[in-house]
C-alpha cells in the first residue's frame, strides 16, 4: 500500500470554484452562498459568505470568505465541510478514513500505476507501452467507477452546482 497521507495532493479534493456560482449569486443578491447537503448521514446546512472586490476592466469578481479563518479565496476544497487550500492541510489527516477518502485513494493508485497525472479531473489517460491490454482495461473501467461514486458522493448534493 502507498503512503497515503504522503502522496495526496489539493488536485484529489472536490472543489468548488467561485465562478461556478455567478449565477447564483447574481439571482440571489446576498453576500453569501446557501450550502445544503448530506455527507455521512449527516445533514449539513450553512452559508459560506462571499466578498466582492472592483476588477480593472470594470464589474468587480466575487471571492468566497472560508468559513474558518475568513481568508478570501476563488476556491474551496471539500473536507466535510468546505474550507480553503491553507485549512484543508490542518483539516486532511482527520479525514483520511472516511469512505470518500478511500475513494480518492484508490483513484490515486490507479492513477500511478497507469502513469496519469494526479487528480480525477485530468480524466482517462493512455496505456503505458509496457501494460497488457486487458490489464489496462481492467484498471479503466475501475477509474470510471470510482469518478462516478466521488462525483455522485459530492457535487451532486450541492445547491450550488450545474
Ligand atoms: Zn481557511
Amino acid at each position: 500500500m502507498p503512503a497515503i497521507a504522503t502522496t495526496r495532493s489539493l488536485s484529489d479534493y472536490s472543489k468548488i470554484n467561485i465562478s461556478a456560482c455567478r449565477q447564483q449569486l447574481k439571482q440571489a443578491d446576498k453576500p453569501f452562498l446557501d450550502f445544503s447537503y448530506q455527507y455521512r448521514g449527516k445533514a449539513y446546512n450553512y452559508s459560506i459568505q462571499v466578498s466582492k472586490t472592483p476588477c480593472n476592466y470594470g464589474g468587480h469578481r466575487h471571492w468566497f470568505l472560508c468559513p474558518s479563518c475568513s481568508k478570501r479565496t476563488s476556491v474551496l476544497y471539500f473536507a466535510a465541510t468546505y474550507v480553503c487550500r491553507h485549512c484543508i492541510g490542518a483539516n486532511y489527516q482527520s479525514q483520511l478514513q472516511q469512505p470518500i477518502d478511500r475513494l480518492f485513494s484508490r483513484l490515486h493508485t490507479i492513477r500511478q500505476r497507469l502513469g496519469w497525472q494526479a487528480g480525477i479531473a485530468y480524466g482517462i489517460g493512455e496505456r503505458p507501452k509496457r501494460m497488457h491490454k486487458s490489464t489496462y482495461n481492467r484498471l479503466v473501467s475501475e477509474h470510471e467507477q470510482l469518478t462516478a461514486k466521488v462525483w455522485q458522493a459530492t457535487l451532486d448534493k450541492l445547491h450550488c452546482t450545474h
